[in-house]
């Protein structure tokens, strides 16, 4: 799931200044439910906002509406009735819900409202952490299942570092050492000859730095 956090207040105010009447999008995916731009935090926002705003000596209208999906195109036309009444768009969604808005109502500003901020999963509730550096090129079967991209500080191939103490990261030592996590689980599942195979670099070309990248899924016959 992608975890996304909502914008500063203050810095939606400044996206929106010009604008007299917006439209806040939530999204009903990852974004709802790591609790940054789902139904409850567009109804909030469009509170504050207008607050501010009042505060300002000026008004701003602020609607809402949910999407089930940004990050699908066959759920955009939803709020094509609203989006023609406002001045710009907030979307609530991560980076790729934002684009696609911006994409399908190619007349109107569409702002962001979140941070996107990492590729994880919850490891209690509120609290989630990032699994995945979307390389393109996966090696879980390599490291037992912990990705070295995403848990690793220096993202190495072949580890630990050296800089290891007693199970932290040298960067972090909040952190464990993900390194040590792959010996743990290697030698706990009788693997550890996979920690003496020599990793080559890992071919970067097809990971998300060169640009996007289509991927069709096949459908069967
Ligand atoms: S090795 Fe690559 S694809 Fe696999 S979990 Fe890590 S970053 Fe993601
Ligand atoms: S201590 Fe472990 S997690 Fe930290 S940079 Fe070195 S190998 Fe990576």
């Amino acid at each position: 799931m992608i975890i996304a956090k909502p914008k500063p207040v203050a810095k939606l105010v400044e996206f929106t200044e010009k604008f007299d009447k917006i439209l806040l999008v939530g999204c009903g995916g990852c974004a709802s439910v790591c609790a940054a731009g789902g139904e409850k935090e567009a109804a909030e926002l469009a509170v504050a906002l207008r607050h501010w705003r009042q505060k300002q000596g000026s008004a701003l209208a602020v609607s809402t509406a949910i999407i089930t999906r940004q990050c699908d195109a066959q759920y955009l036309d939803s709020i094509a009735k609203q989006v023609t009444r406002v001045d710009a768009v907030i979307s609530l969604a991560c980076g790729v819900g934002v684009q696609f808005l911006a994409e399908c109502y190619a007349g109107k500003p569409v702002l962001p409202g979140l941070n996107t901020v990492l590729a994880g999963g919850a490891v209690q509730a509120g609290l989630w952490e990032e699994r995945c550096g979307l390389c393109g090129n996966c090696m879980l079967h390599q490291t037992g299942g912990i990705c070295p991209v995403s848990r690793c500080a220096k993202s190495i191939q072949n580890g630990p570092c050296g800089g290891s103490q007693h199970g932290k990261c040298e960067i972090n030592p909040q952190m464990p050492c993900a390194w040590h996590l792959i010996y743990e689980k290697l030698l706990a599942t009788n693997r550890l000859d996979l920690m003496m195979q020599y990793r080559s670099p890992k071919d970067w070309s097809k990971e998300h730095s060169v640009g996007a990248k289509p991927v069709r899924k096949k459908v069967l016959p």
